[in-house]
């Protein structure tokens, strides 16, 4: 590199000079130096890429923790929270929101039950006294006018399914609040299906239904008694009473590891699929069924009493073809 300067003195030039240099070792420099770039940048990049995925899995890992609460969620726990969001970020502040708008929905649902519950106390005693007043009048009906009888007889019939709604509504609120106390025991499943064949023989045989069981072999499960019966018996209610005369309905258990597979089989009207979530709500009743006797709760209870087990229910049902309700509940110690 030359660089020429001339000098000059009271405007006037005096002298030329001359600078030199060699750019060789400088040349060399800078292409030692971009070699080293060169041969650097891949690692560069790759650190790069795994620090900013570090950086986003950090600031994503509320988001899975929000994702995962509102999973918890949609098995029904509202009492869950998100925690260990606390920062002050756009995440924390929606974690924020997020609990806050979960307590506001507690709150809702336990004023809904508090108040499904207390109005099925309310209305228990009234019901009761009709009930009891009605038995009366039809204690001599032979002194009552044959219109007043027919009322009377209706009013008693209309009380007791009354009776019954309170009695079912008062055991899923109390359910549901946590109140329900279970007597924990360890019992033969096939005892619980002989009871509840031996109580609804009656029933079928009115009906003109062949009520049939299959147990292979004994299967021993810890469970509530009582509350496992109730659940067979509003599954075999339902089938007799949902199936066709000349019909048939099937209990079978069998047990599949540490699961008791317990399935209630009718070949009667079925349940068309897009009703098939439907029929675990409460008060749903499919409009085919409201010349039936019924409240709509029997298999709100099914699935309530499962739930307690720790258990699953399913449903396989096809209109016309029949239902099969399948029932998997965990042999052992809750
Ligand atoms: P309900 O008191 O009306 O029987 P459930 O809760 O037991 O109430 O059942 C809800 C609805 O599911 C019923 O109204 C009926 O439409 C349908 N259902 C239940 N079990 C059967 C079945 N085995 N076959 C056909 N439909 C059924």
């Amino acid at each position: 590199m030359v660089l020429d300067e001339e000098i000059q003195s009271e405007g006037q030039p005096v002298a030329y000079a001359r600078v030199c240099a060699a750019l060789e070792p400088l040349e060399n420099s800078l292409a030692g130096i971009r070699l080293g770039i060169l041969l650097a940048a891949p690692a560069y990049v790759a650190v790069a890429i795994f620090g900013s995925y570090l950086i986003v899995k950090k600031t994503l890992k509320p988001i899975s923790f929000i994702i995962a609460t509102a999973q918890s969620i949609e098995g029904g726990d509202l009492s869950r929270r998100i925690n260990g969001v606390e920062s002050a970020d756009e995440v924390g502040e929606l974690a924020g929101t997020f609990n806050e708008m979960l307590e506001r929905l507690e709150t809702a649902f336990r004023r809904e039950k508090q108040f499904a519950s207390d109005a099925s106390h309310e209305l228990r005693t009234p019901v009761a006294v009709i009930s009891a007043c009605v038995e009366d009048i039809l204690e001599h009906p032979e002194n009552l006018d044959p219109e007043l009888r027919r009322s009377a007889e209706e009013i008693h019939t209309e009380s007791r399914r009354m009776n019954a709604i309170i009695t079912q509504l008062l055991m899923l609120t109390r359910g549901y609040e946590g109140q329900y106390h279970l007597e924990w025991e360890q019992l033969d499943l096939g005892d619980v299906i002989e009871s509840v064949q031996e109580q609804m023989e009656g029933y079928a045989a009115e009906a003109g239904i062949s009520l049939s069981s299959q147990v292979p072999a004994p299967i021993q499960l810890f469970g509530d008694q009582s509350l496992l019966t109730q659940m067979l018996l509003n599954l075999v209610e339902n089938g007799i009473k949902y199936g066709k005369p000349g019909g048939f309905v099937q209990i079978s258990a069998r047990q599949e590891g540490a699961e008791a597979v317990l399935v209630v089989e009718d070949n009667g009207i079925g349940i068309p699929p897009d009703e098939h979530p439907l029929v675990f709500e409460r008060f749903y009743r499919a409009d085919r069924a409201r010349d039936r006797s019924g409240s709509g709760l029997g298999l709100s209870i099914v699935k309530w009493i499962v739930q307690e087990h720790h258990g699953k229910i399913s449903l396989k049902s096809e209109p016309k073809h029949g239902s099969a309700f399948e029932i998997r509940l965990p042999i052992g110690q809750a």
